[in-house]
């Protein structure tokens, strides 16, 4: 996949309020060299992370333990990365994400552009709702917002830029790399992962798209859970129908794939459970071509399900399963999946496949599960920004998996009745959170950089 190379800063503007996305000429004219690499190196952690956490002796021993496609050498020379122009860095469920430099700082962050906000009224609360969520996050594990670009006259306002963090990489890449991938390293990844989702639950939001490509990782490890397009919050009618355009189709859970009108952040614990068994095997776990043959697979390494778990299933899938012949359950074989799959972590791995929601674990229990002890203290021991050194040790947080400090609130998405409106409200929402913080930016629509990036 080539991406077009282009030089382009993000400049905060004068009083008069002329800000610019321009060609950096510091950097010197494209560069047509970058294609090739375009994800696997990047700027160096932000300052004060340790740069190999994980590389604490253990089994694997020394800096061997970071995988090495989105490690950076331990030098203070910056790498080829860091020098690298503004470029695009991928494409979520909804928009597009690129590669920029914060000129307020120059610091290489991630610019998205929210596309097609004010379409119609149903494209107008999907964004707000991402927007708002994206404000809302305040934990290391989740993606969120770091700023805002500055809107024009509401008139002229047609699309949103969020500014978040620049992440190296992200888990789909890890996996398919030739990089090892250790029991450190999967214990680590899953600590974060289940982290971040008992956060996003205790906040009453559900994902819905959890998959590896949706896990972002830095070369120190640390990982964020992103792209809140499909996130909504969770509904507590029984009642209240459901989509179930959500989840990629290999992440699926079950009673999302049996047709279940209601669900809960169950589908998201489903979710991790197979991100855990692919971190495991390298491979994904139930990778089928239709939704039915999805269901199949899972009903081959679960067995066939009593009658009490598809109680929420839709008639027809309910008598596709039972006019199957009885499958017994085989779960011996993520024993097979690689000498990783300790009883352990196979122990986990079932408490989180398990084809009733009501009976899986909750993500906030599974974090209490013996596997990921070892996980928690690697974090917490040089990741994390909870806790901290002093001369004489290591000072812990209380809380090592602290909740959402409030629910997220949604209420507002019922007195939006039309797309003007909720241009006013997202504009307003836009200016407020501005208001006090850093000089804002915003884009100079006439610059290369920018006609590149929109096209
Ligand atoms: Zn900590």
């Amino acid at each position: 996949f080539l991406y077009p190379a282009v030089c382009g800063n993000l400049f905060p503007g004068s009083e008069l309020g002329h800000k610019y996305f321009c060609v950096n000429t510091s950097t010197g004219t494209p560069s047509t060299g970058l294609s090739a690499t375009p994800c696997l190196t990047g700027p160096t952690a932000p300052a004060g992370t340790p740069r190999h956490p994980t590389s604490l002796g253990g089994s694997t021993g020394g800096g061997a333990a970071v995988p090495q496609p989105y490690s950076n050498p331990a030098s203070e020379v910056p790498s080829p990365a860091e020098m690298e122009p503004d470029r695009p860095i991928g494409y979520g469920a909804f928009g597009v994400v690129w590669s920029v430099t914060d000129p307020r700082d120059g610091r290489k962050v991630a610019l998205k552009k929210m596309p097609n906000v004010f379409q119609n009224l149903v494209s107008c609360k999907r964004v707000f709702r991402e927007l708002r969520m994206l404000c809302f996050f305040k934990h290391d594990n989740v993606l969120s917002a770091l700023d805002i670009l500055q809107p024009p006259q509401i008139d002229c306002f047609e699309e949103i830029y969020v500014i978040t963090e620049l992440m190296q990489s992200d888990l789909h890449k890890v996996i398919v790399s030739p990089q090892p991938l250790t029991t450190d390293h999967i214990k680590v990844f899953l600590y974060q992962i289940l982290r971040g989702l008992k956060y996003l639950h205790s906040a009453g939001i559900l994902h819905r798209d959890i998959k590896p490509g949706n896990l972002l990782v830095n070369s120190n490890c640390l990982l964020k859970i992103c792209d809140f397009g499909l996130a909504r919050v969770e509904e507590p009618d029984p009642s209240r129908h459901m989509t179930q355009e959500v989840v990629t189709q290999y992440y699926r859970a079950p009673e999302v794939l049996m047709g279940s009108r209601h669900y809960g952040s169950a589908i998201d614990v489903w979710s991790v459970g197979c991100i855990f068994a692919e971190l495991l095997g390298r491979r994904i776990l139930f990778q089928a071509q239709s939704p039915i043959q999805q269901l199949d697979l899972i009903t081959d390494l679960l067995g066939t399900p009593p009658l009490s778990a598809m109680a929420s299933a839709c008639e027809g899938a309910r008598a596709h399963i039972l006019r199957g012949p009885h499958k017994p359950p085989s779960l011996s074989v993520l024993y097979m999946l690689s000498d990783a799959a300790t009883h352990e972590a196979v122990h986990l791995l079932c408490r989180m496949l398990v084809f009733d929601p009501a009976k899986r674990i909750s993500g906030s229990d599974a974090l209490s599960h013996p596997y990921l002890d070892e996980g928690r203290l690697r974090y917490h021991t040089c990741m994390c920004q909870c806790c901290y050194s002093v001369p004489s040790g290591r000072v812990y947080t209380r809380d090592f998996e602290p909740p959402a400090e409030r629910p997220f609130s949604h209420s507002y998405e019922n007195s939006l009745l039309s797309v003007w409106q909720g241009k006013e409200l997202i504009h307003r929402f836009i200016t407020e959170h501005q208001q006090g913080k850093r000089v804002p930016l915003c884009i100079n629509p006439q610059s290369a950089a920018f006609k590149t990036f929109i096209r």
